[in-house]
Formats: C-alpha cells, sequence, structure tokens
C-alpha cells in the first residue's frame, strides 16, 4: 500500500506486519530508522483519494488533470481512485531523516515500514495514468460505454471562444491588462465586469471537494 490519504483512513491495527502484532505507532525511533535505512521513497509524494468518476463531466474533469506535469492518477481494487502528487516533503532533511520526528502527522506514523511499499509491490493496483491518453486509452478498453458519453459529450459541448470571438472585434471588451490582476495594498482586487472563481461553472466539482478537505486532513 501506498502512504495516502483517504476518505476512510486506516486504522493502524488493520495493517499488522505478518510476524509482528504492534501496530507501526508502537515502533521505537531506532526500529523506524532501521527499517527505513536507505529509503525515502514515500516522503517524496502525495495521494489523495477521489470520487470515483462515472459522468462524462468528471471524466474530462480528471483528463484535464492528467494534461499537467506532475498529476497522475491510479486505480486500486475493487475501485479506489487516487490522484498522485510527486512532491518532495519539506521536513525531508539531507540524511533523510524526518525533522519534525515526535510531532510528524499521524498519517506518517500510520505507515508501518514492516508491509510499505518498499517491502511488498503495489498489487492493488490496477491501472496507472501517467497522462490524459492513459485515461482515454483505458476508457476504450474497459468502461466502452463511459467512452461513448464522453466523445458525445464532448462533441455536443460548444467550442469556446468561436474563432471570430477572439480576434479583434472581441478584444476591446473581454481584454484584461495583466497588471489589472495586482495585488493592492488593501487585498485582492477583482477587474470590474470579471466573474470571481466561485462564479465560474468548472473546475469547483464536487469530486474535487474530498481532495481539498484531505489535504487539510493530512
Ligand atoms: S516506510 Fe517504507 S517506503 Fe517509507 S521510507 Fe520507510 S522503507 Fe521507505
Ligand atoms: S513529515 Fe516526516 S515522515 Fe512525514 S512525509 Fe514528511 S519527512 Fe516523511
Amino acid at each position: 500500500m501506498s502512504r495516502r490519504v483517504s476518505a476512510a483512513p486506516i486504522p493502524p491495527s488493520a495493517a499488522p506486519a505478518a510476524e509482528d502484532a504492534r501496530d507501526a505507532r508502537a515502533l521505537s525511533p531506532a526500529e523506524n530508522a532501521d527499517l527505513c535505512a536507505g529509503c525515502v521513497r514515500c516522503c517524496t509524494y502525495v495521494s489523495i483519494e477521489i470520487d470515483p468518476p462515472r459522468s462524462a463531466w468528471e471524466y474530462d474533469q480528471w483528463i484535464w488533470v492528467l494534461h499537467h506535469r506532475g498529476l497522475q492518477i491510479y486505480l486500486e481494487r475493487p475501485e479506489r481512485w487516487f490522484l498522485h502528487v510527486e512532491g518532495v516533503c519539506r521536513q525531508l532533511n539531507a540524511a533523510g531523516r524526518c525533522d519534525i520526528h515526535g510531532r510528524h502527522p499521524v498519517l506518517c506514523r500510520d505507515y508501518d515500514p514492516r508491509t510499505c511499499e518498499r517491502r511488498y509491490p503495489l498489487s492493488d493496483i490496477r491501472a496507472w495514468f501517467r497522462e490524459a491518453a492513459d485515461l482515454e486509452a483505458w476508457m476504450q478498453r474497459e468502461r466502452p460505454a463511459h467512452w461513448r458519453r464522453l466523445v458525445a459529450w464532448r462533441r455536443d459541448a460548444p467550442q469556446a471562444p468561436p474563432v471570430a470571438d477572439a480576434l479583434a472585434a472581441r478584444a476591446p471588451a473581454g481584454f484584461v491588462p495583466v497588471e489589472s490582476l495586482a495585488v493592492s495594498a488593501a487585498g485582492a482586487r477583482r477587474p470590474a465586469g470579471r466573474p470571481g472563481r466561485e462564479a465560474l461553472p468548472r473546475r469547483s466539482a464536487a469530486s474535487t471537494r474530498r481532495a481539498s478537505a484531505g489535504r487539510r486532513a493530512g
């Protein structure tokens, strides 16, 4: 199992080591240091559980995410989806030790080095999507009905902005100089007539809420 933020965290007692009944929190710092010698893998990424996509807009949203460098998604049996972000923890020092050991997150303490990904392959993983094309190919192969719905949804959605609108005639009304986005001394300033993020229909989907909640929890 990878170290990750889940909607329902795994209690320490649910992942016992085969020959040692103690849970991960009972290991001493010396035991942890010994078990983790030469490895820092689980301190170099973040995995956050997300809602399994079903509708076309949800797949579209995660395909959009996968167009971004550094963002990946994987799928575990029976069906648990995770957003995976490579990123080294700021508390990992040059010696490969945790700089805040003793007050490090409980999530870290519960990850058991006796049964971690260093010692056991991530056998629950059904699919790993490193870019948008991976998820699209998987949908065509494993979820053809969902893929057809996505293709139809894309086909029926308007292309925006229309080519003519992108030309000069539209520019005076829609153009917002970059300088006007500067933050004033009094706080954030929004250009007149421009909608706030809360007014935008996309990228605020329900299935991203759990990820946000998870980050706060982690
Ligand atoms: S818990 Fe496992 S993956 Fe993490 S640093 Fe220790 S040995 Fe490596
Ligand atoms: S807080 Fe410490 S144990 Fe947790 S991920 Fe960072 S370096 Fe690793």
